[in-house]
C-alpha cells in the first residue's frame, strides 16, 4: 500500500446517478473525489474513436468484461465504462420515475425529477427533428388507436442537427445532455475526478465505512479514506463492490429490460431524424415501443447476427422499433461480474407480443417486410434493492455508505432509467448535505 489520501465525500462511478451527487454537493462546497474505472473520452460521434471507447476500447469491448458483458444465458448487457458511464452511448430518453415504486418507502421523486428537467432542459423534439419514418409510424399507431406520442428528450433542439441520428457515439454537437458535463464543471468547480481508478471495495471498522480501497492503471493500490461514500457504479459496478465487501445480499436480484428491434423495410428511403424521437408505454402490460433509427454499423451489426445482411444494402429503406419489456428480477451478479438472467415464460411472452404490435404497426405504415433482431440489454438494475440492501436513504448496513444508481430499484422496471438515477440523486445530495457530509 503506497498511500492514503482523505477527502470529504468519494463517489465511486460518474454515470447520471454519480454526476448529480457530485455536482450537487460541489455546489455545496463539500470536497468531492470522483473514482471511474473507465477513461475519460469526450463525446466525438463516431463509432470507433467513440462509442467503443467508451465501452471499454477494442480490447475490453471484446473481453465482455467492460461494457459489453454475457450472461451464462448468451445474452448481452451493453453499459458505459468511462466519464459520463452509459450516459455517454445512451439514447437521450426522459421518463418520469413511477411514484408507485417508491411510494411503500415513503417519497415519490416528482418534485426532483421535475428539478432534474428544469436543470437540463427536458423537452420534446420538434417535429422537424423527427424522421419521416417516425412519423408515419406514429400517425398508424394512433389510427390502430395507439397512444403514441412524441417522447420527453434530454437533447437542446437549438443544438439537435436535422438527421444526424449519432446519439448512440456520444453527441460532439453538445445537444444531447451526457452525465459527464456535469463531472467537468464539478471538476472545474474543485472536485477531483480520477479515470482509471477501480473501487475494489469498502474499507470498514465496525459498522462504519471509512473509505474505498482503489486501484490504479498499472495495478498500484492505495486507500482513499471519507466520512462518507456514494457507490454509483452502476446496476453492475455497486454490487460488484458491496459483494466484495461483505455485503452478500446484493446481487441477488437483477433485471435489465431486454428489448428486441423489430425492423420495417420500406421502398421509399426513410428520413432518418433524431433517435428514439416517440413511441408508447404500455404501462399495465409491461412493455414500451418507440422509433429507434439507429447509425449504420449499429444496423448492419443487428442484421448479421439476425441471419439478415439485406439490413445492410436496403437500410436507408429500413425503419426498425424498439420492444423493451418490464422482466422478472430473476438475475444475479456475482463479485467477479458472473452474471445470470434466465427469461422467464412471462418475459419471453411479453416480447413475443411487443413484435405483434411493433409488426401491426410496421404494416400498417407500409412496411413490406418486417424481421426481428436479438434479444439485448442495456439497463441492468435491482441488483442493490432498497429495502434489501439499502434503506429509504439509500445507506446500506454500513453508516456512511450510499448507494445511488439503477442498482437500488426495488422491484421490476420497463422504463428509460436515466431521470429516475437522477432524482435519486438529487434526494441523497440534499441527505447528505442535510446529515453534515464533510
Ligand atoms: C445503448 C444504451 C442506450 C440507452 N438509452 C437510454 C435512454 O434513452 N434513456 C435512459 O433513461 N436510459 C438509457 N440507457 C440507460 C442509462 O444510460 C443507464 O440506465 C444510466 O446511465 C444508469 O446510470 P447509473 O448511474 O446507474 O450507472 P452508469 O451510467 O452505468 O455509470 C456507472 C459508472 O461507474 C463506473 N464503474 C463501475 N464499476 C466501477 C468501479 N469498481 N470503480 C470505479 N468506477 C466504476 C463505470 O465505468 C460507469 O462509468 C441506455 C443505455 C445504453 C447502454
Ligand atoms: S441527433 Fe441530435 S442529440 Fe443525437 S447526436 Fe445528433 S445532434 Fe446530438
Amino acid at each position: 500500500m503506497a498511500h492514503t489520501v482523505q477527502t470529504d465525500v468519494v463517489v465511486v462511478g460518474s454515470g447520471p446517478g454519480g454526476a448529480g451527487v457530485v455536482r450537487d454537493l460541489t455546489r455545496a462546497g463539500k470536497k468531492v473525489h470522483v473514482l471511474e474505472m473507465g477513461r475519460d473520452v469526450p463525446p466525438l460521434g463516431t463509432a470507433f474513436g467513440g462509442a467503443m471507447s467508451y465501452t471499454g476500447g477494442l480490447l475490453g469491448t471484446l473481453s465482455m468484461r467492460q461494457g459489453v458483458l454475457l450472461t451464462g444465458e448468451m445474452l448481452t448487457i451493453m453499459r458505459g465504462v468511462t466519464t459520463g458511464g452509459s450516459s455517454m452511448v445512451y439514447l437521450g430518453t426522459a421518463h418520469d420515475p413511477d411514484p408507485e415504486m417508491w411510494a411503500p418507502f415513503g417519497f415519490d421523486l416528482k418534485t426532483e425529477a421535475e428539478q432534474r428537467k428544469q436543470e437540463i432542459g427536458v423537452a420534446p423534439l420538434p417535429d422537424e427533428l423527427i424522421g419521416s419514418g417516425a412519423h408515419a409510424v406514429g400517425k398508424a399507431a394512433v389510427d390502430l388507436g395507439y397512444d403514441w406520442t412524441k417522447l420527453n428528450k434530454f437533447v437542446d433542439p437549438k443544438k439537435c442537427v436535422e438527421d444526424c441520428n449519432v446519439c448512440i457515439y456520444g453527441c460532439h454537437h453538445g445537444a444531447k445532455w451526457h452525465a459527464r458535463d456535469w463531472i467537468m464543471t464539478a471538476v472545474s468547480a474543485g472536485a477531483t475526478l480520477l479515470n482509471e481508478h477501480k473501487c475494489e471495495r469498502v474499507l470498514t471498522e465496525g459498522d462504519r465505512a471509512i473509505g474505498v480501497r482503489v486501484t490504479e492503471r498499472g495495478g498500484r493500490s492505495f486507500d482513499l479514506h471519507a466520512p462518507k461514500i456514494v457507490l454509483a457504479a452502476g446496476g453492475i459496478g455497486s454490487p460488484a463492490i458491496l459483494r466484495n465487501t461483505g455485503v452478500t445480499e446484493a446481487g441477488r436480484s437483477l433485471f435489465f429490460d431486454p428489448f428486441v428491434m423489430t425492423t420495417g423495410v420500406f421502398d421509399a428511403v426513410q428520413r432518418p431524424g433524431a433517435m428514439m424521437a416517440t413511441g408508447m408505454h404500455l404501462k399495465e402490460e409491461g412493455i414500451l415501443i418507440t422509433d429507434l433509427q439507429y447509425p449504420f454499423l449499429v444496423m448492419a451489426l443487428q442484421g448479421v447476427m439476425a441471419v439478415k445482411p439485406s439490413a445492410i444494402w436496403r437500410y436507408r429503406q429500413s425503419l426498425p422499433l424498439m420492444i423493451k419489456i418490464r422482466d422478472e428480477m430473476t438475475g444475479t451478479i456475482d463479485e467477479s461480474l458472473r452474471v445470470t438472467k434466465p427469461l422467464t415464460r412471462n418475459d419471453r411472452d411479453k416480447l413475443a407480443e411487443g413484435k405483434r404490435i411493433a409488426t401491426k404497426i410496421l404494416e400498417a405504415a407500409g412496411a413490406k417486410e418486417v424481421w426481428h433482431s436479438r434479444i439485448g440489454a442495456a439497463h441492468p438494475g435491482g441488483t442493490c434493492a432498497m429495502g434489501t440492501v439499502v434503506d429509504e436513504n439509500l445507506e446500506t448496513r454500513f453508516k456512511g455508505l450510499h448507494v445511488c444508481d439503477a442498482s437500488v430499484v426495488p422491484v421490476p422496471f420497463g422504463i428509460p432509467p436515466t431521470l429516475t438515477c437522477l432524482a435519486l440523486s438529487k434526494r441523497l445530495a440534499r441527505h447528505l448535505v442535510g446529515n453534515g457530509a464533510s
